[in-house]
């Protein structure tokens, strides 16, 4: 329970208004306890030049019946006025029945010397409440002593005290609730992003959260996770279109090893029959796992399971090895084969093998799509810090609705159906491409020819 974000919450916003209760409570404390202090010593001061300005004009016969009239009127019980000698003997005073054991003590008497009033809070035992006390020595050396009890102030710090009590749990209640509230009105929106999550299954990958009004950072989060979960989707709908074609690809060959073999065990075959059935058997099988080799690398490039050596491989001379490689079988189809190469060196990081592959698979669907007397020229120049490596042949061209399809696994173009592959050999290009961070471009008009470029940082 204490693990969810909305117990946390409220715990905070309770933890943190008691917090804020308790020091507005502790400064307001304070500065009751200084003002109720500073009125009674103020209360106290008057008393006492009151009283020392009687004593100087009238003199302690004068004296004696107002301090006792002022006991009276004020309470015998909350406050005491005495006028005592310098020995400290009382030479007049109110009622002191209920102030028994009252003193000066030595300390006050030294501080008395030095003139002024001085103020004390005492306690005084057998009273519940501390008296605060005022000496001052008048002008012949005598000392006025009054004590006023502290009950009323102690009382009304009682009561604050309370009301502080009560109102520190309506506080604490209320942060509680305010946490509490707030957290479900955020967490709302995020249940439902996880109800969204956890009701998609394999059946409805389709599903999206619906964008609220909750603030921008859930909806960031529905937006993102909506995102994630397009590209769920459409990787789903690639694999279901990939297994598809593997599927119907791999039953070509094996339908066509199965014919052989029906064909040939129709009839009462010869030893030449079964030589002819291996053959075929064995180029068959040859081309099935070549297809199924193939898919298992461009998988591999695409996911990044494949591990590119990252070395630096000159194009310029790899694509002069690859015109030298495909020189012979150009001939012999009777198609040129030039080479428009920089003679600087083009360098860039990658896997030479599979980048001799990418070469391999262009000139070789060069030869494929064109027909004698044709021409096929491989480019390989530096441009814009890419190197641009192009095949560009005079053979039949790509229909335009072929064009946006021509680099997906397993697609063939309407004209290629009679020839020899398998369409995976221009998703290999790309898959290799991109994973030395380039890219591939296609140009083509039927009937006139095409342009095969890829490009990829160069290194200088
Ligand atoms: P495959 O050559 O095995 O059919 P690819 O992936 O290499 O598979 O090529 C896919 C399709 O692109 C081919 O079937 C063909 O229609 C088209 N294509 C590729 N290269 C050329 C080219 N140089 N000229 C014309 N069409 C081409």
């Amino acid at each position: 329970m204490l693990k969810t974000v909305a117990a946390r919450l409220t715990l905070w916003f309770a933890v943190l208004f008691a917090l804020i209760s308790l020091a507005v409570f502790v400064l307001a404390y304070l500065t009751l306890s200084l003002n109720l202090n500073k009125r009674m010593d103020e209360g106290l001061e008057d008393e006492t030049s009151e009283f020392e300005d009687l004593y100087r004009s009238n003199g302690i016969e004068m004296l004696k019946p107002v301090l006792q009239h002022e006991g009276e009127s004020e309470g015998v019980e909350s406050v005491f006025y005495s006028f005592l000698s310098p020995s400290l003997e009382i030479l007049a005073s109110s009622d002191m029945s209920s102030w028994t054991g009252i003193s000066v003590d030595p300390d006050t008497l030294k501080r008395l010397q030095r003139g002024g009033i001085v103020y004390r809070t005492v306690s005084v035992p057998g009273r519940e409440y501390p008296v605060r006390m005022a000496y001052k020595m008048v002008f012949d050396g005598n000392i006025i002593h009054i004590g006023s009890t502290l009950e009323n102030d102690a009382s009304l710090k009682n009561i604050y005290r309370e009301i502080f009590g009560i109102a520190f749990m309506v506080m604490l209640f209320s942060g509680a609730l305010m946490g509490w509230l707030v957290s479900r009105k955020a967490m709302t929106a995020v249940e439902r992003v996880t109800r969204t999550a956890s009701s998609i299954d394999k059946g409805n990958i389709t599903q999206r959260v619906p964008l609220g009004r909750e603030g921008k950072e859930i909806h960031d989060l529905a937006v993102a996770f909506n995102g994630m979960l397009e590209r769920i989707q459409s990787l789903v709908e690639e694999l279901n279109e990939v297994t598809d074609n593997i599927a119907h690809d791999m039953r070509s060959p094996i339908t066509r090893i199965r014919g052989i073999v029906e064909t040939t065990l129709s009839h009462d075959p010869g030893i030449h029959d079964y030589r002819e059935m291996a053959t075929m058997v064995l180029e068959e099988s040859y081309r099935l796992t070549e297809m199924i080799n193939t898919m298992l690398d461009i998988a591999q490039t695409d996911s990044g399971a494949a591990r590119l050596s990252a070395e630096e491989v000159d194009l310029a001379e790899l694509a002069h090895d690859a015109c030298e490689l495909f020189q012979a079988v150009a001939e012999n189809k009777g198609i040129d084969l030039v080479e428009d190469i920089s003679r600087e060196r083009l360098l860039v990081k990658g896997d030479r093998s599979r980048l001799q592959r990418v070469l391999a698979n262009l000139i070789d669907n060069a030869l494929k799509h064109t027909n004698p007397p044709g021409k096929i020229v491989i480019k390989a120049i530096r441009a814009d810090g890419s190197i641009r490596i192009s095949v560009t042949d005079t053979g039949t061209g790509i229909e335009e609705h072929d064009l946006p399809h021509i680099f997906e696994r397993f697609y063939r173009g309407d004209k290629s159906r009679s020839t020899p592959g398998s369409g995976l050999g221009l998703a290999l290009v790309q898959s290799i491409v991109r994973a030395h961070k380039g890219d591939t471009e296609v140009l083509s008009s039927p009937g006139k020819g095409s342009t095969f470029t890829f490009f990829i940082p160069g290194i200088s």
